[in-house]
């Protein structure tokens, strides 16, 4: 009885019923994990229309320190369709690839710096006060996911020896009915500060305490090996100096969570 309640329940997993020569596939799933928001800094902006606004601009930088790589592969059928359907290839040991749908846009972005795909929320950045509130949301049109440096912390997998994503997101190439994007194991995806979408307008915010929180893979579209470490943030105060200007930043503490304190 109690050997047939152990069959049940194996068989109810999902278990082979019989032990098979070789072992199963092993899925080489990427894991990606958020590093906190990093050189941080207040510039201040002249608008054409006379008035200066603040921007607090960061860098970020996502990693994959998985067992396989990350691919986000998009397609569409004609030019007619601004969005590409995104799926997400999964390495399998022994070579295979498995396919998975994935609720997430590419878009062909227009602008000075970009003129190339983006897969759209693969990042998300908040701006929070001392309260945890949501001040500001951001404002990025999306990534083009790159392998731009190696990190320094040990993955799960083996470490790709060279960059393998260099190729820029088809850029320049707005009528490409299909891009592949990621990032390989052991490499990471940086976006420094004045770049587009990297920065909050904090002008007029109050002085005070805030968080900065950054998340990868918020909705959890893409498969990954751990979704513990997807979000980061860093800890900074505002102050405006007497007779206004450009706010004084002091940057605090880096967790790796969405709350240093
Ligand atoms: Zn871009």
């Amino acid at each position: 009885m109690r050997r047939a309640l152990a069959l049940a329940a194996a068989v109810l997993a999902g278990a082979p019923l019989a032990a098979a020569a070789r072992p199963a596939p092993r899925v080489l799933l990427p894991d990606l994990v958020q590093r906190p928001p990093a050189k941080l800094v207040v510039l201040p902006l002249d608008e054409d229309d006379g008035t200066t606004h603040y921007l607090l601009a960061f860098s970020s930088r996502v990693e994959n320190l998985g067992l396989g790589p990350l691919i986000v592969h998009g397609v569409r059928r004609s030019i007619a369709t601004p969005t590409l359907t995104a799926t997400q290839l999964v390495r399998v040991s022994g070579g295979a690839t498995r396919t998975r749908n994935v609720p997430l846009q590419i878009r062909y972005v227009e602008e000075q710096t970009h003129r190339h795909f983006h897969v759209l929320h693969f990042e998300t950045y908040e701006l929070r006060n001392a309260a945890g509130a949501l001040v500001l949301p951001d404002h990025k049109t999306g990534f083009c996911l790159t392998d731009d440096y190696r990190s320094r912390t040990r993955s799960a997998g083996k470490t790709a020896p060279q960059p393998v994503f260099t190729d820029q997101c088809a850029r320049d190439e707005p009528d490409a009915l299909s891009v592949t994007e990621g990032i390989a194991v052991g490499w990471g995806d940086l976006y420094l500060p004045i770049l587009e979408g990297q920065s909050f307008d904090v002008t007029g915010l109050p002085e005070g305490r805030y968080t900065m929180v950054h998340r990868v893979n918020a909705t959890r579209a893409l498969a990954e090996r751990s979704y513990a470490n997807d979000v980061a943030a860093t800890e900074l105060t505002l102050s405006i100096p007497d007779g206004g200007g450009t706010p004084r930043l002091a940057v605090g503490r880096s967790c790796a969570a969405a709350r240093c304190s």
